[in-house]
């Protein structure tokens, strides 16, 4: 076993953090303030330094890495702010994976390049407003008839909704109930039938497009059918590396929080001497610093172990599970540190805290997990239902 990076890793993880630190840092607080998206101008960047599609295969425009590199550049952006993380995170972990394992050769020439260049966002679309946690009771429709699917129904709390190009949504493809009627089914902005809702407000995560889709009568060609009926199991393998990509979330935003308190508590100065030198300033920066390379190893050990494929759903929840909690911890610790300073929108503290909370309610909440966890380590289906 080997806890070091290599050269190339090394390489990587610095370019993002000088490019994160040169050309976002001093502006995050700026889009912040004022709900604005990532401008496009960055984003490009990022394909031009080619951290979108790092992990997807060469042949469709990506560089052919493993995800655990693209894992190591979510945590250096997700560090300055979650935004810089998001493409990142988007173009690498997120539902375009689901089409890079499972979908045809049409589907990966026609959807894949333009995610690596930057021109083109995808979404995943499960939740609705009666399937949340109990995501196998969704019931948005889609019927073939003749070449199209024709969809109806309602998605809830998209991220990216309204923005990403690319939908993948969870359908229910048949009158099977629970998992055994639903597949995934492409869905492009502009389909007549397809809306969207207003943009939701959150507590944090501001800057981050995500709304309610709306499918009414909505004609999708049949071709865009990505996973078919009774292959629920395949949407959700793929969906354990976008769970491996909120926890690098939760530990980017965390490791900022811990820099900062670090900082701060070397500069404040009460009862004439800086605050680090106070011993509860000392314990809660070595227990946040614990829970950090805590969350970190878990996250690596689950990504490393995926290779080029996908991670073991267990060490997938471990490490998001862990992670989740782990970010609510370290934040808050950070806020506490920095006194009243961190209480106000002048320090990012407040700002990490905000953002650090959501990614435990998203990609399955804090207690599915767990329950995930449970259900893993004792080899037994736990029914919520009875
Ligand atoms: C920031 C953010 C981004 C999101 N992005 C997306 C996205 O891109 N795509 C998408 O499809 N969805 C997205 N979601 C939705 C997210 O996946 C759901 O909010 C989540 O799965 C929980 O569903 P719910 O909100 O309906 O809560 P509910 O399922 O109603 O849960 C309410 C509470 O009950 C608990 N609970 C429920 N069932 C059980 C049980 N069996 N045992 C113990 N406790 C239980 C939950 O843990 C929670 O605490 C996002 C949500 C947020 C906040």
């Amino acid at each position: 076993m080997d806890f070091q990076l290599n050269e190339e890793q090394k390489m990587l993880k610095k370019m993002v953090h000088d490019f994160a630190e040169k050309e976002l840092r001093d502006k995050v607080a700026g889009w912040e303030a004022r709900g604005e998206r990532l401008p496009r101008e960055y984003v490009k960047k990022m394909a031009d330094l080619g951290l979108l599609g790092l992990c997807l295969p060469v042949e469709y425009g990506g560089q052919g890495r493993t995800a655990f590199e693209a894992i190591l550049a979510i945590e250096e952006l997700a560090r300055v702010s979650h935004l810089c993380a998001s493409p990142v995170f988007e173009a690498n972990v997120g539902p375009v994976k689901v089409i890079e394992q499972f979908g045809t050769e049409e589907q990966k020439r026609k959807y894949l390049p333009p995610v690596c260049r930057g021109d083109s966002m995808v979404s995943v679309a499960m939740t609705e407003p009666e399937a949340g946690s109990a995501l196998t009771d969704l019931a948005t429709r889609a019927v073939l008839d003749g070449d199209y699917y024709i969809v109806n129904g309602q998605k809830r709390f998209i991220s990216g909704g309204g923005e990403s190009d690319v939908y993948v949504v969870y359908v229910r493809l048949s009158e099977q109930k629970g998992a055994r009627g639903i597949g995934g089914l492409i869905v492009e902005k502009g389909t007549p039938g397809f809306s969207f809702g207003k943009q939701e407000q959150f507590m944090g995560l501001r800057g981050m497009a995500s709304c309610d889709l709306f499918f009414d009568n909505c004609r999708v060609p049949k071709e865009n059918l990505v996973v078919k009926e009774g292959e629920f199991r395949k949407l959700m393998l793929a969906f354990d590396l976008e769970r491996c990509g909120n926890a690098t979330i939760c530990l980017g935003i965390a490791q900022g929080a811990l820099e900062a308190a670090m900082e701060y508590s070397q500069q404040r100065k009460q009862w004439g001497k800086e605050i680090c030198e106070f011993q509860a300033i000392q314990f809660m920066l070595a227990e946040m610093a614990m829970k950090v390379e805590a969350a970190r190893l878990l996250i690596y050990r689950a990504v490393v172990n995926a290779g080029a494929g996908l991670p073991s759903p267990l060490e997938a929840s471990l490490a998001k599970c862990f992670a989740n909690q782990m970010v609510r911890e370290v934040t808050a610790m950070a806020v506490q540190i920095h006194g009243g300073y961190g209480y106000s929108k002048e320090y990012p503290v407040e700002r990490m805290m905000r953002d650090g909370w959501g990614w435990g309610i998203a990609g399955g909440t804090i207690e599915i997990q767990r329950i995930t966890i449970a259900s893993q380590l004792l080899g037994r289906r736990f029914d919520q239902r009875r």
